[in-house]
């Protein structure tokens, strides 16, 4: 099903991100998860992309193919950096011969030894969206980032792009990761002041590790409210103390945006099951599920 129409649906949806494993080795590790996290049925599940044509991108629709035929919605990322026209027209077959109807279109970190930016087939993800878009067989979704963009100089400039994105033919946008649901309330209101109508599905990371916290952090340039960090403080070398919190801290987060209004929630579970269980069940009531 197309994710426009899962949108429109239901009045409130939970969909979990997963990522595909980097080596063959890894392939049934990463399955087994996944298959485990798709009998929690959220209404799709989305698979990551590697940036800079890497050749464990062949594994996202793989995995992708896996949630659907366990009967659950599929959103295929891909990422345009540094491949070619020829490279994502590929790509877009493979999608669709894997039954694959979702694409989350980004543009991915520009490699630090990148050269010849100039001359890229593309420079940025409007241009994905609309390659895609012109194809007519993919629902487009598309990236956005309540803190703005790191590379942005503005919020403003970046919701700007984000209009670029929306014009281009993308359906919804999903966040960044962001832990203060005051900015993310502020984002909206600047997003539909600037005429963006599009769903705005709200990413929400539970923190399972300090480490892992501290690194996403720093790559996104998302910042940790003060009680968040005088928790990874205190008990970011306790690893099921720190579970714990986090969890819990995105339990709430969760709740206080569905209470303000916010329907569609996108969880980052990082190929782990028991956390999208714990999300799953403690608001099966406010995020229920829904059979197919
Ligand atoms: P763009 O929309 O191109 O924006 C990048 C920067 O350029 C922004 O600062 C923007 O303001 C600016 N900009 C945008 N359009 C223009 C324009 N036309 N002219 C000038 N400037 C412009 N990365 C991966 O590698 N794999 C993934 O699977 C993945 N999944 C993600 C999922 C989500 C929900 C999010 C939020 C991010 C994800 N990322 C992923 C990270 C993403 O690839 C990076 O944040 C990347 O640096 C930007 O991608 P984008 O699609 O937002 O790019």
């Amino acid at each position: 099903m197309k994710i426009s129409d899962i949108l429109k649906k239901y009045e409130t949806t939970l969909s979990f991100e997963v990522f595909p494993p980097k080596t063959d080795d890894k392939f049934s590790v990463v399955e087994s998860a996944v298959s485990e996290i798709t009998t929690l049925k959220p209404d799709f599940m989305s698979v990551t992309y590697g940036a800079g044509g890497g050749a464990n991108n062949r594994f996202t629709s793989a995995i992708a193919a896996d949630i659907i035929d366990h009967g659950v919605n599929a959103l295929a990322h891909l990422t345009c950096v540094c491949s070619t026209k020829e490279l994502i027209a590929e790509r877009l077959r493979e999608f669709e011969a894997a039954k694959i109807e979702n694409i989350l279109a980004l543009r991915g970190d520009i490699p630090e030894n990148a050269e010849n930016i100039e001359s890229w087939d593309y420079r940025h993800a409007n241009e994905l969206i609309t390659d895609i878009a012109k194809t007519g067989k993919f629902c487009v979704g598309a990236a956005c980032y309540p803190e703005g963009h790191v590379e942005a100089k503005s919020l403003d400039e970046d919701i700007e792009y984000m209009k670029l994105k929306a014009d281009a033919g993308c359906s919804f946008f999903t966040t960044q990761m962001f832990f203060d649901n005051d900015k993310f309330y502020r984002f909206v209101e600047k997003v539909r002041a600037k005429g963006i109508e599009q769903p705005i599905i709200a990413g929400i990371m539970p923190i399972i590790s300090a480490k892992q916290v501290k690194r996403s952090c720093e790559l996104s340039g998302t910042v940790m409210p003060k009680n968040l960090a005088y928790a990874v403080e205190r008990y970011g070398d306790r690893p099921e103390s720190m579970r714990e919190l986090g969890l819990a801290y995105a339990c709430e987060q969760i709740a206080d945006l569905v209470v303000h209004g916010v329907n569609n929630i996108h969880v980052y579970v990082m190929n782990r099951p028991e956390t999208a269980k714990r999300i799953r069940y403690d608001l099966g009531h406010i995020l229920p599920v829904h059979e197919c």
